[in-house]
């Protein structure tokens, strides 16, 4: 629809109308389609006032151009072109604090709704979705390879320099102070524990099967297929610890 004269207030704010979507109706659909039937909207949006408690409590709200009152109408509303246009880039000022949920009169929780909308952006391969989990890769890749996120070794001044003076409290012998702590699995810095090869392949397999790994590949193939080889070699590993098992028996 074409407007031949806008007002003063359209000029500003522009014209709703003459705005295209990025994508298609059919795409808009199917990305809503998708947050919708997820088995945890219905119990996180129930209704919306639009009273605007959630952003008053949410510390995102505080510091970004983000309102979880503006994302949860959005979604009751049924406003397709607003939802994919936050899935964009608002939904990622969320720190998941879950402050709204226990504020909300309603009992809506707007972290979850988010939650849910953040997956279906990953699921999609929206550019946001790899652009807010680029720097990530490392963490995937530890948590993939070892079964842990953070290792102690990683909490030094060299890692950690917008710490300042601070870094020095946990700049300590970590290797002696490690091996002091009663439980064996976590006598190592390379690792916050210990996780042995069993557990290790099967988390692989709730991965797969839960689709992790496929949401891995959407977002990012090269660092997939680094932790394909890797997962297949450590299956290798534990094949060949039963085997051997096998033959001492
Ligand atoms: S989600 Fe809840 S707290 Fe937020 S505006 Fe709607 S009714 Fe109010
Ligand atoms: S969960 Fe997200 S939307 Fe809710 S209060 Fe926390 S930061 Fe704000």
């Amino acid at each position: 629809m074409s407007h031949a004269a806008s007002t003063r207030v359209q000029e500003f704010i522009g014209d709703p109308f003459e705005k295209e979507s990025p994508v298609s109706q059919e795409k808009l659909e199917e990305v809503f389609g998708d947050i919708q039937s997820d088995m945890r909207f219905d119990h996180e949006l129930n209704g919306c006032l639009n009273c605007g408690i959630c952003t008053a409590t949410c510390p995102a709200a505080h510091y970004y151009d983000f309102s979880p009152r503006e994302i949860v109408q959005l979604l009751w509303t049924e406003n397709l072109d607003g939802i994919y246009d936050a899935m964009q880039e608002k939904i990622w000022a969320c720190a998941q604090c879950y402050t709204c949920a226990a504020r909300c009169p309603f009992g809506n929780s707007p972290g979850g709704l988010i939650m849910i909308m953040r997956e279906t952006a990953i699921k999609h391969g929206m550019e946001s979705a790899k652009n807010v989990l680029r720097p990530f890769s490392r963490v995937m890749l530890k948590l993939i390879s070892t079964g842990n996120q953070l290792s102690p070794d990683m909490i030094n001044p060299e890692h950690f320099a917008d710490w300042g003076p601070n870094i020095s409290k946990v700049d300590a012998p970590l290797k002696i102070l490690r091996k002091a702590i009663p439980m064996a699995t976590l006598n190592t810095t390379e690792t916050a524990w210990e996780v042995n090869l069993k557990t290790s392949v099967e988390l692989y397999t709730i991965w797969e099967e839960t689709g992790v790994l496929d949401q891995l590949e959407t977002v990012d193939e090269n660092l997939f297929d680094v932790i394909l080889d890797i997962m297949d070699e450590k299956r290798e590993d534990w094949a060949d610890w039963q085997e051997e098992q096998d033959d001492d028996d």
